[in-house]
């Protein structure tokens, strides 16, 4: 079976991508040269933010982020269950304890007042979090205003998880500058915005921060001599002054990073023209199309809809199903972290944030990608069409 499928998403590799990537394989340094430092000044000039770290990917970014917010045993982690298992397993890593936060029914982004009924009960037990993930999904921006007045009220640290936000906008400011948080981590796996086949970065305007995250991205060595206890003993000279790993970036993903991020713009704005066919195109179904908060620009790394089941003769998974056994490569996200069998053994049960489990029930996310044509976004308004008439 080759049936072609539209999938949900995809990356756009230009010939100049490719070029770029060519040249670095030509070149003297396959890793640790020059592309990473100058995809770095890429983010720092599109974001605005002071400093830049391209890592691995953005699950190495999330963790060298609460390592360096100095997250370990003892303390606690809150994110949204509506996200990918990494949001959540970084608080792990750290030997931090973690739990969520429901979301919002229209935003499907975790709750600020949720959250701070939360904080309230943590507060009388003890218990509040170090380190809030708030993620921005869909590209949808959480509300970072009252996220941010939360963290001072409450005392704790705010990560942005923008894997799906890079070319958003926040009442007008670019998602990774960080002026409500404390570190931004982008995602440039080829699903995502901006792709390096694999990599993530982290964004800070905190110098300490950013040194730090620097050291634990290659091994926690450094040969700066201004860091080193006592004198360098020449120039062969490095010392490990803490625990790091190695979580580099190579020259060819920064090359393609590079050449990607001029294109951002041009990615974003086409998701908003696909976005903006598919309200107007399926705007009679019996669904609920995405919610935009005021003052915000979505990256629209993802177009979710959710059934109205009561309106509709066919179950969630039929409807999936059928849209799938028609070409259409849906697909869901997320299941919410609570509910996977890893975290059921810490403890957490189905049932416990219960409008995550309702978004989970309901929800299906359509084909969304720069090179999607019209004909195949018709192609997937008709089958929607087809699909949700039947009995
Ligand atoms: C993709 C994704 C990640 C992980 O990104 P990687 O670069 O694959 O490690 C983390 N959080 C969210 C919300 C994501 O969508």
């Amino acid at each position: 079976m080759s049936q072609y499928v539209i999938p949900y998403g995809k990356q756009d590799i230009s010939q100049q991508d490719i070029d770029a990537v060519v040249e670095v394989l030509k070149s003297d340094f396959l890793t640790q040269g020059p592309k990473v430092p100058a995809f770095e000044a890429a983010l720092m000039a599109h974001t605005g933010a002071k400093h830049a770290l391209a890592v691995n990917s953005a699950t190495s970014a999330l963790h060298i982020a609460c390592l360096a917010l100095g997250l370990g045993p003892g303390d606690w982690l809150w994110t949204t269950p509506i996200t990918f298992v990494a949001s959540a397993n970084c608080g792990l890593y750290c030997g931090a304890q973690v739990d969520f936060v429901d979301i919002d029914e229209r935003t499907y982004n975790l709750c600020p007042e949720k959250l701070e009924q939360k904080l309230r009960d943590a507060k009388n037990a003890g218990t509040l979090p170090k380190i809030l993930v708030a993620v921005h999904l869909c590209g949808q921006p959480c509300d970072m205003k009252a996220i941010h007045r939360l963290s001072k009220e409450y005392g704790f640290r705010v990560i942005e998880d923008a894997s799906h936000a890079i070319g958003g906008k926040y009442h007008g400011v670019p998602i990774g500058r960080c002026e409500y948080s404390d570190i931004t981590v982008f995602s440039f796996h080829p699903v995502k915005i901006v792709t390096t086949a694999e990599g993530g970065a982290a964004l800070t305007n905190c110098e300490q921060l950013a040194a730090k995250m620097e050291l634990l991205r290659s091994h926690g060595i450094t040969r700066n001599e201004a860091l080193m206890k006592g004198e360098s003993h020449g120039g062969w000279y490095y010392q490990q002054i803490d625990l790091g790993y190695n979580y580099r970036m190579t020259e060819l993903q920064a090359a393609l990073g590079v050449s990607q991020m001029q294109r951002l713009e041009e990615f974003v704005e086409a998701r908003h023209v696909h976005a903006v066919r598919y309200n107007d195109l399926l705007k009679e179904l019996p669904i609920t199309l995405p919610y935009q908060l005021e003052n915000t620009y979505s990256g629209l790394h993802l177009y979710v809809i959710r059934l109205k089941l009561d309106a509709i003769s066919l179950t969630h998974k039929e409807v999936f199903d059928a849209l799938r056994g028609n070409g259409i490569g849906v697909n869901l996200h997320y299941i919410p972290v609570h509910t996977q069998p890893y975290y059921q053994e810490l403890g957490f049960n189905n049932g416990d944030f219960p409008e995550s489990e309702r978004y989970y029930s309901d929800a299906i996310s359509l084909p969304m990608f720069h090179g999607m044509t019209t004909e195949q976004q018709d192609e997937v308004v008709r089958v929607l069409h087809e699909v949700l008439k039947r009995k």
